[in-house]
């Protein structure tokens, strides 16, 4: 009986992981089908300075799979990450990334900033990419911002410090994407040639006078300002959240309470209106 029991279940995870691996295969082929026909589209989402000025664009993939509806990044870059999709996928997304910040700073200074993956990081000529990508496209290095996470600088610590550096000469600012997630010393900060630190939604979410999180949201911030680096809350919900970030001297802000993530044609205007809207105030 017993033996009968452990057959059956041996034969159901069987079943399960067997459903779970073709699930992926679909998915990955899928993937494919919107790489070869350009399917994948990139949103953006404005981060605002104290003033409610747009300072810059987060450049987020968004797919958007013929039955399925949008599929979040969070699903599909993983799996990229696994079968080295990520590749071709990052280099589209660089390079359009790139043209429209062109288009967009046409309209007023606006950088764009992509998130890399480590697989891209650590490919041996990411940086003659960023080059190339920048000369062809015709956009200075100073309009591009590129979003890292401690993962992919823990991993050859030295290595990306040598690599950011080089990326950093040519005018490319660098932000530590959620940041306090990543169990590392905040020590190593220091010796980190980056600009600015995005603290993480998490410690964000649930943020209230004395709380633990607001004491780590503070240490974070005052630690990254002794250190001459900017600070940027992304997740910001809500007005709460807002004011007491702002009252912790907080740099920058994102997330649903000031803009979602949206098309390049929404964000246009977007821009527009927050500018009238800014000298409008100002002539006040
Ligand atoms: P991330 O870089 O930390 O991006 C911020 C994520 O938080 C985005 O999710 C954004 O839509 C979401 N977000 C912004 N404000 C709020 C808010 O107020 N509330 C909530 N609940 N969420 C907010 P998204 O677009 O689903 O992207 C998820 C992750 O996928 C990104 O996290 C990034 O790590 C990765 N990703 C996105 N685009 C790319 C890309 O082009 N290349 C690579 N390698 N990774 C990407
Ligand atoms: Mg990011
Ligand atoms: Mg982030
Ligand atoms: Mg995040």
């Amino acid at each position: 009986e017993a033996k009968r029991q452990g057959r059956n279940h041996y034969q159901w995870y069987n079943d399960a992981l067997n459903i779970l691996m073709q699930r992926r295969v679909l998915l990955r082929n899928e993937l494919q089908d919107a790489i070869d026909h350009h399917q994948l589209e990139l949103y953006y989402q404005p981060l605002f300075d104290r003033q409610g000025k747009v300072v810059s664009v987060e450049a987020l993939l968004r797919w958007p799979h013929p039955h399925k509806g949008l599929i979040s990044p969070a699903e599909f870059i993983p799996l990229a990450e696994e079968t080295g999709q990520i590749i071709a996928i990052s280099e589209w997304v660089l390079e359009q990334a790139c043209r429209d910040a062109l288009r967009l700073n046409r309209q007023g200074d606006c950088r764009v900033a992509v998130n890399l993956s480590p697989l891209q990081f650590y490919r041996s000529n990411f940086l003659h990419t960023l080059e190339a990508t920048l000369a062809r496209t015709g956009l200075p290095g100073t309009a591009l911002e590129l979003e890292l996470t401690e993962g992919i600088l823990m991993n050859d610590t030295q290595f990306a410090i040598e690599l950011l550096r080089q990326i950093r000469r040519l005018g490319i600012r660098v932000a530590i994407d959620d940041f306090g997630t990543g169990f590392s010393s905040l020590s190593y900060l220091k010796h980190l040639p980056v600009d600015k630190v995005k603290i993480d939604r998490s410690f964000i979410q649930d943020l209230a006078e004395g709380s633990h999180d607001a004491a780590i949201t503070r240490g974070i911030m005052v630690m990254a300002h002794q250190l001459a680096l900017e600070v940027v809350a992304e997740g910001v919900e809500t007005r709460h959240q807002f004011e007491l970030l702002n009252g912790y001297g907080c740099d920058y802000y994102q997330g649903f309470l000031l803009a979602r993530p949206m098309t390049l044609p929404a964000l246009s205007s977007f821009l527009s209106e927050n500018r009238q809207r800014l000298l409008t105030a100002v002539n006040k």
